[in-house]
């Protein structure tokens, strides 16, 4: 994609202090931040006035391409939903399916304001190269499931071994690659401690869901005699490059052990309400100065990759939750949409804040509607009342990828059309 300079003037920008001003982005960063910046070089000069310019949000546990199973199967808990509907539909997959899917899913993305995401599917090369068309940045990783049978294993690594050498450090940088082994309970011990060493090997991180359901907790406790995050501590898995994503069920031990080996948490608040799996513990590990991101879960799972409406809900189910309304406060979740979710992928230098230095991820939200007037505290207008469709205009590595809420990369109608027949197409095999 062409680079350029970008003005945005007059914008209410949320950086380390919350200003009105204008903001410069030369090729992919933001090069001045000041009150007012001289408009005769930039190529495109967007003023602002009445929008909010924020970091793009970071999106830290979601799979892309279940937009296809958007609306599937819905009221059921996790077992059921997974062995019953989601597993037998995804043995169907194709490369294809998962691109319609991803392409659906960054379409969505842009227009609620996301510009980097976290992501564990099938056929990771296809979603590469939707990633790389939207212009959008993410971390992918190949789902590694063994249920402990070896030549599924060695499977499994030589796909995400593949994925790495054709796709890691792609897309001018915007797409990385990771280890993903599915969960403690879908992956064997050896497929788990092989990971650690090729993940060490190759330099790349790990995603993976841990923790949770009770009955996973039941079951590792069952089978290796320990809680989740304790055997993935035993068996030397966990370190500051480890993303686990829900972490519902934790003791006091196991929040100490995420604690002294810097794993980065990704909370789901509306899959796991959906599911009825449980609520995290957020404002506690909060406390202990953990950190914890936000992502959505798959499509199938929320219903939508929205993190605007993601952040409401997670403060409130931890005020609902703890019976305590000043717990998890609007600038906190905040943090957990942007500055965590960089630190979660380990990107804090580059993203996650409005700040000269940093790769142009910028986000305008329009507050000129009547659910966001009277005009008061923007983030507390972002987390309680706004929601993805007051997104305005989405810059992503320098690029304009939406612009008044026009999509300027991706051809909206045309993806729309590509998912719903790709859906039909997998829903229709056996
Ligand atoms: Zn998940």
């Amino acid at each position: 994609m062409e680079s350029q300079s970008i003005l945005i003037k007059n914008a209410i920008i949320i950086g380390p202090e919350i200003k009105k001003g204008s903001l410069l982005v030369e090729n992919d960063k933001i090069t001045n931040i000041n009150d007012n910046i001289d408009s005769n070089d930039a190529d495109e000069v967007i003023d602002a006035e009445g929008k909010v310019l924020i970091p793009g949000l970071i999106n830290t546990h979601t799979h892309l391409s279940m937009t296809l199973m958007r609306g599937l199967a819905d009221d059921l808990p996790l077992d059921a939903w997974l062995n019953e509907y989601i597993w037998p539909v995804e043995a169907n997959l194709d490369g294809e399916h998962c691109y319609a899917g991803a392409l659906l899913a960054c379409v969505e993305m842009i227009k609620s304001g996301t510009t980097c995401f976290n992501d564990m599917y099938f056929f990771m090369d296809h979603v590469a190269r939707a990633v790389d068309e939207a212009g959008l940045r993410g971390m992918l990783s190949h789902g590694m499931i063994d249920l402990g049978d070896e030549e599924k294993r060695k499977k499994e690594f030589k796909e995400t071994i593949r994925i790495i050498k054709k796709c890691h450090n792609t897309a001018e940088g915007r797409v990385k690659v990771a280890f993903g082994p599915h969960a403690p309970y879908t992956c064997s011990t050896e497929l788990l401690e092989g990971v650690r060493k090729e993940a060490d090997k190759y330099g790349v991180k790990i995603h993976i869901h841990v923790g949770e359901t009770r009955s996973e907790v039941d079951q590792i406790l069952e089978g290796q005699g320990s809680r989740p995050f304790e055997y993935l501590e035993e068996i030397g898995l966990l370190g500051e490059d480890v993303i686990a994503a829900h972490a519902v069920w934790l003791s006091d031990d196991e929040m100490d052990i995420i604690k002294e080996r810097e794993v980065k948490l990704s909370h789901n608040p509306a899959s796991n309400m959906k599911l009825a799996s449980g609520v995290s513990p957020v404002s506690k590990l909060l406390s202990k100065e953990i950190c914890v991101s936000l992502g959505t879960d798959g499509a199938a799972s929320n219903n939508n990759l929205d993190l605007l409406e993601e952040m409401k809900t997670a403060a409130l189910l931890q005020k609902v939750n703890t019976m305590d309304p000043t717990v998890l406060s609007a600038e906190k979740v905040f943090k957990m949409a942007t500055i965590n979710g960089a630190a979660a992928l380990g990107l804090k230098d580059e993203l996650g804040s409005v700040e000269v230095g940093k790769k142009a991820d910028l986000v305008l939200v329009n507050m000129k509607a009547a659910h966001l007037t009277p005009m008061r505290h923007p983030i507390s207008h972002l987390v309680y009342s706004a929601n993805g469709g007051d997104v305005d205009t989405v810059i992503c590595n320098g690029n304009i990828l939406m612009q008044e809420k026009e999509l300027m990369v991706l051809d909206e109608k045309e993806v729309m059309l590509q998912a719903e027949e790709s859906s039909k197409n997998l829903l229709s095999r056996d």
